[in-house]
């Protein structure tokens, strides 16, 4: 049996490996100049390899066709790929949030590991080469077309990724290969992206990181995503965790009925707050009110809110009405942004959207309409949230598809 691996990012790298563990003389074919460009800018250059959790809890995280991967996910388990790279010599750390690292804290051993591993199970890799297309007659795959020759095989493996940081390689050839193939392509959409804000709110609060808040996103009035934790502004927007976990939520909903607010005070409820309020300005009631919001807010953040409660910001702390207190509250527990647009995919973490999983089988990875046929990784209608999980999902349908 002869396998072609088109791609070497995470997902080839480990299709090609237990392809080529298994027997088949196998080719991977990758368009840069070197093996896996995107790693190496994952985690901020340490590579967030894996998250040590159990399988629920991982499906958990995933955002799009977390059924299809569940197979996949109980088959190579996280602790299997942790178990997989400590075997082939690089030791691992787990971190907060079980996030898993390489202990060098550098994401070029974790490739050098997997290239090393392709290598030593006797995959043949072709660099500099870009396929093309994907050869096939009476519904089975027969070979592979590139811009310097062609090949055939028995096999394809299609693992070309998404669309996400192009710079990298991911340029959504799979999607083009597996359309010419019959295939459905799901539209591909910013996942885990920062967001692009109106108005000049972004630019005067610019750097700006706010902890424990919560973003709230309503659709059609409805709650459709909470999040708490961290998130920053920027000078077109925010991002940050919360931020990016719920640009992969939302992605697929209509803009203009989306509303989004943050609560700079999840922890008080109302009540509370305006308590806090009233003792606030009661102790230094003839100090500006401007003055005074400082033990509730970073420094940067108080003359946005005023304004917007439309309060002059040299009013006497003890001169507040009751009304105003509560368009004070008001603000501090929805302070509202104008979405405009997701960050471009050149920002986007991942891409969701891709080769409909409804075609693919999800024991084997392999294409329901052609034989020898097979996906893995973000070329395929799967994403989730930070945290490792991605990577993972690149591994456990790389490893099916090559075994
Ligand atoms: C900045 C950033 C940080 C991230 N950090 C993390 C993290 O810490 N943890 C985590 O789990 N996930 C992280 N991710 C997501 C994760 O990197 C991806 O989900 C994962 O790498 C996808 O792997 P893949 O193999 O499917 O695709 P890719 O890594 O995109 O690999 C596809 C490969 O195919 C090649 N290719 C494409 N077309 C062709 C062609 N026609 N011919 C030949 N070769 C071709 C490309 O050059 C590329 O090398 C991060 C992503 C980004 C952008």
């Amino acid at each position: 049996m002869k396998t072609i691996v088109i791609g070497g990012g995470a997902a080839g790298l480990i299709a090609a490996y237990f392809s080529a563990k298994k027997g088949d003389k196998t080719i991977l074919i990758e368009k840069n100049e070197k093996l896996g460009k995107k790693i190496y800018i994952t985690g901020k250059g340490r590579c967030n390899v894996t998250n040590l959790c159990e399988p629920q809890d991982f499906l958990n995280s995933v955002v799009n066709n977390a059924r299809f991967l569940s197979g996949a996910i109980y088959g190579f388990t996280p602790r299997d790929m942790m178990d997989l790279l400590e075997e082939n010599g690089l030791p691992l750390k787990v971190e907060r949030g079980n996030r898993v690292f390489p202990v060098s804290d550098k994401s070029s051993d974790v490739i050098k590991t997997l290239a090393n591993m392709c290598k030593f199970a006797g995959v043949e890799v072709l660099l500099n080469q870009t396929v093309e297309g994907i050869t096939a007659a009476d519904g089975k795959v027969c070979g592979v077309k590139t811009d310097l020759g062609d090949y055939t095989c028995d096999k394809v493996i299609v693992a070309t990724g998404g669309v996400s940081y192009a710079l990298t390689g991911s340029t959504g050839d799979g999607y083009t290969f597996a359309k010419a193939l019959g295939h459905k392509i799901i539209p591909p959409v910013q996942a885990l992206a920062p967001m692009k804000i109106k108005g000049d709110y972004p630019a005067r609060l610019a750097g700006l990181s706010l902890k424990n808040v919560t973003l709230n996103v309503t659709y059609q009035g409805k709650l459709v995503s909470s999040e708490f934790g961290e998130m920053l502004f920027t000078h077109q927007g925010v991002s940050g965790p919360i931020v990016l976990t719920t640009t992969s939520k939302i992605n697929r909903l209509d803009k203009k009925d989306l509303s989004l607010a943050i609560d700079f005070k999840p922890a008080l409820d109302e009540k509370t707050l305006d308590n806090r309020l009233i003792r606030e300005f009661s102790a230094q009631s003839a100090r500006a009110i401007k003055n005074v919001l400082d033990q509730l807010l970073p420094m940067s953040l108080i003359p946005v809110v005023i304004e917007r409660t439309g309060i002059a910001p040299d009013k006497k702390a003890g001169e507040i009405s009751r009304a105003e207190r509560q368009s004070i509250i008001r603000v501090l527990k929805g302070f509202t942004l104008d979405l405009e647009s997701f960050a471009p995919f050149s920002e986007a973490i991942v891409t969701a959207g891709g080769v409909s999983v409804k075609e693919v089988n999800p024991k084997t990875m392999e294409s329901k309409l052609i034989k020898g046929l097979y996906f893995a990784g973000e070329v395929l209608d799967v994403d989730a949230y930070t945290g490792g999980f991605n990577l993972q999902i690149a591994f456990a349908t790389g490893a099916r598809a090559g075994s």
